[in-house]
């Protein structure tokens, strides 16, 4: 079976003190075993050293991006031998507001996962439709470009989850219907087994995330093809423990 997986990507967010304040809430939670739900907090690059030494063994970190190749001149960045270095296990790639505000193309996510994972990492890769997208159809073409751009380059896929997150979805509180999202989940799957192999399509989580809170992941984490979620605002919340008990 495909383990639950709960990543919670707190974006842009956060003080010293609002860090230390989600870490107690998750510390001091009741929350399903690591052999039922792996629960993945991705805070801002500065802040994972505080959580990663603050939080419970029972979560992970991760972190929100990561440079494309090995470190260098290239101002700003935070390269994935940081990452090794620091000894953070997990890396969100691709996300949608990368791709839409920072121009990462489908190839450059490509590269990117397959370098990170190239390092050990292990790899939450970001693919999603935008509206106009969805309302023209090509919601099926969008994804499988995407995850196509990523099997083109990575031959291993037991270090990734793949996160469905519809743009439409992400921050709107439009969360997609169980149907919709297991539709996609379905899809993506098929995608897996047809063109990578039908191990990879039987053992990958396809995760979903866009407006996932304590109210609507219930039905959602009840699809066959939803192995988890991505959550993005309700992580920052108490709420995001409802989240991870939805595993169960
Ligand atoms: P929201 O849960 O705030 O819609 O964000 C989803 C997301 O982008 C997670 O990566």
């Amino acid at each position: 079976g495909r383990k639950f997986f709960v990543g919670g990507n707190w974006k842009c967010n956060g003080t010293i003190d609002e860090v230390k304040k989600i870490v107690s809430t998750l510390n001091e939670a009741e929350v399903p075993s690591q052999d039922v739900v792996e629960v993945v907090v991705s805070p801002p690059f500065v802040f994972l050293p505080l959580a990663k030494s603050s939080l419970k063994p029972d979560y992970q970190v991760a972190a929100q991006n990561c440079w494309v190749k090995k470190g260098g001149a290239y101002t700003g960045e935070i390269s994935a031998e940081m990452l090794v270095n620091l000894g953070v296990p997990w890396v969100i790639l691709g996300h949608s507001e990368r791709r839409a505000l920072l121009n990462e193309s489908n190839e450059f996510v490509g590269e990117k996962v397959a370098y990170a994972l190239s390092l050990g990492l292990k790899v939450i890769a970001c693919i999603g439709e935008t509206l106009e997208q969805r309302e023209s159809g090509s919601t099926i073409a969008v994804v499988s470009e995407q995850t196509k751009a990523i099997a083109d380059k990575v031959s291993n896929w037991d270090n990734v989850v793949l996160a469905y997150e519809p743009v439409w979805a992400i921050g709107t509180g439009k969360v997609a219907t169980p149907a919709q999202a297991q539709e996609v989940h379905a899809e993506l799957r098929k995608w897996l087994e047809q063109n990578v192999g039908a191990e990879v399509a039987a053992t990958t989580r396809i995760i979903y995330g866009g407006s996932v809170n304590g109210g609507n992941c219930k039905e959602l984490a009840g699809q066959p093809d939803i192995d988890g979620f991505l959550v993005g605002g309700a992580s920052l919340k108490p709420e995001f423990i409802d989240i991870i008990k939805s595993a169960t």
